[in-house]
């Protein structure tokens, strides 16, 4: 994976030991200050790494929550809904108890109006007693006469009576649904009281889950403020690393060296190329880098071989590159080999082509395992296509 972010400590060191005759002479110039600078950028590289994991985390978090308040809001408009049902319901209920007790009313109404016709026909009967109503019958002028006045008088006492039975039956059938009405009023009535309560929790449990929500974003823009912060600081910290460098290469720029290799590179171990040299997106650090080698996928483990004779230049951990080795290869060309998991060469060892210096891995900023593999030219990274086979 791409150490942009080490490169230039690793080019001005590498010119500086192609260009000298003792490598650990050369490894000797650094000053305890720019170690220092290499820690403080390696530590806060660290910290950079941490707090994106813990980005990813809290953007989980909050999408977790996000979709909580979201289900939580549909309920909340699904009770909502039954509420509006049950509100309607209950408001009809009320409608019906009032139309039937209407009903009622105009029944006990009629009911009064015959009860007092019938009354009135009993009244006027006894004031004109028994003696006047025999006369009536008895003034008959016929036998027909009679007949028909009799059974007029019957025919309208049987028919009031008969009426008041029909109200008086009417008056109990609606009566009979307007009790039911009423228990069934009680029980929407409850129902609503009920879903109120659930509409009551559900919005709640919308504003302790939005709480969250707003809570977890602010989490997340502190989050992502410090790691705004740590990578100004690690731009800091590479600009004087870079100037501290430039100082050690114009120093060791006097010296010049012979060919040490043989100048035919092979490559350092064989696998799937999973990333070319160029610019590219990184995807640890969310940004446009430049990519200044060769990445080869293999498992961790693999033996990685110098790329040609030479001698060993830096040979330990190197921040964003991991365990890292540079090989200096003579007239200002050297090779670099990053993200290992173990180095078995040491600064100023002679290496023949294909010797094995160090053990794959995924050590630094990596995504997987792989050899990260450069090549220089003056410390300038350059595309390592031009030199292998
Ligand atoms: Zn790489």
């Amino acid at each position: 994976m791409l150490k942009t972010i080490r490169k230039v400590t690793l080019l001005l060191l590498i010119v500086s030991f192609s260009a000298a005759a003792l490598p650990s002479r050369v490894w000797g110039a650094e000053t305890s200050r720019q170690r220092e600078l290499k820690q403080l950028i390696q530590k806060t590289q660290t910290e950079i790494v941490n707090k994106k994991k813990k980005e990813r985390s809290v953007m989980s978090n909050l999408f977790t929550h996000q979709q909580n308040l979201e289900q939580v809001k549909q309920n909340y408009r699904q009770v909502q809904t039954q509420l509006s049902q049950v509100q309607n319901q209950y408001e009809l209920s009320k409608r019906q108890l009032a139309g039937l007790q209407q009903n009622v009313k105009q029944l006990e109404q009629d009911r009064d109006e015959r009860q007092a016709q019938l009354n009135r026909r009993l009244v006027a009967m006894y004031k004109y007693g028994p003696q006047n109503y025999l006369r009536i019958l008895l003034e008959a002028r016929d036998f027909a006469d009679l007949l028909s006045r009799f059974s007029m008088f019957a025919y309208i006492v049987r028919n009031d009576l008969s009426a008041l039975d029909r109200l008086e039956s009417a008056k109990a059938a609606v009566q009979k649904e307007q009790r039911r009405v009423e228990t069934k009023t009680v029980q929407v009535a409850k129902e609503f009281q009920q879903v109120t309560t659930l509409k009551e929790q559900v919005s709640q449990k919308q504003q302790e889950i939005a709480a969250k929500v707003d809570s977890t974003k602010e989490e997340l823009q502190k989050i992502q403020a410090d790691r705004a912060r740590l990578e100004k600081a690690l731009a800091e910290y590479e600009a004087t690393s870079r100037q501290i460098e430039e100082q050690i290469r114009r120093q060791q720029q006097r010296s010049t060296g012979g060919t040490l290799g043989s100048g035919k590179f092979i490559w350092p171990a064989r696998g799937r190329i999973s990333d070319i040299f160029g610019w590219r997106y990184h995807p640890i650090l969310k940004t446009k880098r430049f990519h200044n080698g060769e990445d080869i996928a293999v498992p961790t483990g693999t033996p990685v071989h110098a790329a040609d004779g030479g001698v060993v230049l830096v040979s330990g951990w190197q921040g964003g590159y991991g365990y890292f080795v540079a090989i200096d290869h003579g007239n200002g060309i050297s090779t670099c080999y990053g993200h290992n998991s173990r180095l078995l060469v040491r600064v100023g060892q002679r290496v023949q082509q294909g010797d094995v210096i160090a053990y794959s891995g995924s050590t630094g900023l990596s995504t997987g395992p792989h050899i990260h593999f450069e090549v220089r030219v003056k410390g300038v990274p350059v595309d390592p296509r031009k030199y292998l086979p």
